[in-house]
């Protein structure tokens, strides 16, 4: 007997998948989503990020989490897993890009982006609840004293967030969206924005966007990786998406799904894994475009911080980020934190070392360690690194791109996955602004400043906000999809999510992301308006796929 067939099967459940779901259940069409992770209630989170089982997603060590960590050869990428994607684990920052950015380069110049996404920006700000950050923490004053130090005092400011300032764990009727969302629950600035928020503060995606594609009848299935995305014939028609059951040991197989139109929204490195994989290894789609996992952007990001020797400090509450500000026209800094007691992050840092290339960089950092044993000793045996640490969250626009490849490297050697080499410039594995920064928080805090050890060790520096490698373009020699984000040469197949995005942002990109999904499914006409049995191709508003 054949499955049923859906009108669209999204592939993850992130800000990209989950917006698109919502807008075309509500347009009336029949959505599935497949999600890779698990679905969790507030109560299913760590209350610390040691236990590794509840925090990490690693299921071959059977950890079931929201934190993923993925070892490319230049580059270590954080990203977030389960129903709501990255949602569940990120900072809550959402910050609209200058309107420069849209003037970069990879923006297909057909398109006045910074306009077009002008009222989606304001769509996807309402559905998400942007609103500046109430209590500026401990480590938001840090931040503000640092942008003095750096002579930037007029760039601070409180960062916009998706969280619920409610009264602090008193739970009310839906605040957002006229009584017909979930109850909510004000914040407590716990600080554990980042490890999955245990109040249900956090303006997750299943706290909006999936709660009402669900509403609207979207079906979600946890705990399926789509493996082959198989097209029926070269004009685009019923697309068949094999999958396997992600919490299997064996990676057994799951269902298979039937859809008239495919939208992948993995997320950057989900989507170009699942693409590289369907092209070359499977040859299910051997006609996508030669820049699939080409033009990925690291955001131009650095990550530092500072430990304070001061015991009466405490840097973990708040939001996990509360303020920002620009160093200069290029760059932003924000003040990043984490809940007490979770410090499993620790092990990253070592002293920073200031500029330098792969051979200088370790040798400061050794000299550093022996001139001052006893001072690292102490660094090391700090009781709470999170209460005692603020870390800095460095951003800048200047592009430097790497280039993925399906292969083994020495961090999966058993299993394919990506490989990654430089395209162009190599990212930076130090950021000037950052050094400086570091070193000046370390003064205000009167503690240790640090960079990330992979930084220092293997010239690899690490990103949260990972982009591209399924670019728009305006052919398949400069992108994978056009400006409609369907795929170059597979009819009914998209792409929406964070691997569409063709510049460094210099700010977070969720917010970019939900708008940029919220102008691919305006895109659409609502299902009644037409004749789904007769054509296997949706027309988009004056633009026919
Ligand atoms: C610690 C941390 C903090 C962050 N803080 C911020 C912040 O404050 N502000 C901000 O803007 N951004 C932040 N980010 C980045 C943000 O989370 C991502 O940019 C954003 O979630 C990307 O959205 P997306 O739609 O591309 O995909 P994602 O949100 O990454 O979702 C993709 C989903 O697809 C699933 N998936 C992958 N492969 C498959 C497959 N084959 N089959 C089925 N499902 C699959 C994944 O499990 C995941 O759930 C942070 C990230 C991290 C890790």
């Amino acid at each position: 007997m054949r499955s049923e067939a859906f009108d669209f099967i999204i592939i993850g459940s992130g800000f990209g998948g989950s917006v698109s779901a919502m807008r075309l259940a509500e347009k009336g069409y029949r959505v599935v989503i497949l999600e890779e992770g698990m679905e969790y209630r507030n109560q299913d989170f760590p209350r610390l990020n040691w236990n590794l089982r509840k925090y990490l997603w690693e299921p071959v060590f059977r950890c079931f989490g929201i934190q993923r960590i993925s070892f490319l050869n230049r580059l270590m990428v954080l990203h977030g897993v389960g129903v709501g994607g990255g949602s569940l684990v990120y900072a809550n920052t959402l910050m609209r890009p200058e309107d420069r950015i849209f003037q970069e380069p990879g923006w297909p110049k057909t398109q006045d982006w910074a306009r077009e996404l002008g009222s989606h920006y304001e769509t996807a700000s309402k559905m998400l609840g942007v609103t500046p950050n109430r209590y500026l923490a401990e480590t938001d004053l840090v931040i503000r004293e640092l942008s003095q130090k750096m002579e930037v005092p007029e760039s601070f400011h409180p960062t916009q967030v998706g969280v619920f300032f409610g009264k602090s764990e008193v739970e009310v009727p839906d605040p957002y969206f006229g009584g017909e969302g979930p109850k909510r629950v004000g914040c407590n600035f716990c600080g554990s924005c980042m490890i999955g928020c245990p109040v249900g503060a956090k303006n997750t995606l299943d706290k909006n966007y999936l709660y009402f594609a669900r509403k609207s009848g979207a079906k979600i299935f946890p705990g399926l990786r789509a493996e082959k995305i198989v097209p029926a014939d070269q004009e685009g028609g019923i697309y068949t998406v094999t999958t396997v059951r992600s919490r299997s040991w064996l990676s057994s197989s799951g269902p298979s799904f039937r859809g008239k139109k495919v939208i992948v929204a993995a997320g950057a490195l989900g989507t170009v894994k699942l693409l590289l994989k369907n092209r070359d290894r499977y040859r299910t789609l051997p006609h996508l475009s030669p820049r699939v996992g080409a033009d990925m952007r690291s955001n131009g990001e650095c990550l530092l911080g500072a430990t304070s020797f001061d015991s009466a400090k405490n840097f973990s509450k708040g939001i996990a980020i509360g303020a920002a500000f620009h160093p200069d026209a290029n760059t932003k800094i924000e003040g990043v934190r984490y809940p007490m007691g979770s410090g499993l992050l620790r092990f990253m840092g070592v002293p920073l070392t200031g500029e330098g290339n792969g051979f200088t960089r370790p040798l400061r950092m050794f000299f550093h360690i022996f001139s001052h044993p006893l001072r690292y000793l102490r660094l090391f045996l700090i009781r709470d690194w999170a209460r005692s640490t603020v870390i800095l969250l460095v951003m800048q626009s200047v592009d430097t791109k790497l280039r993925l490849r399906l292969g083994r490297s020495i961090f999966n050697f058993f299993r394919l996955g990506l490989k990654s080499e430089v395209q162009g410039t190599s990212l930076p594995s130090f950021l000037p602004v950052g050094q400086k920064a570091a070193r000046l928080l370390g003064e205000i805090v009167d503690g240790v400043p640090q960079n990330v050890a992979s930084e220092v060790l293997l010239q690899t520096p690490a990103t949260a906000h990972i982009l591209g490698g399924a670019i728009i373009g305006t052919s398949p020699n400069d992108g994978v999809i056009d400006v409609n984000h369907e795929v170059f040469s597979y009819p009914g197949l998209y792409v929406c999510d964070a691997s569409c995005i063709p510049s460094n942002l210099a700010v977070n990109p969720s917010l970019t992301i939900a708008a940029m999904a919220e102008r691919f499914a305006s895109l659409f006409f609502p299902s009644e308006s037409i004749d789904l049995g007769r054509s296997n191709t949706l027309k988009l508003n004056g633009k026919i796929s």
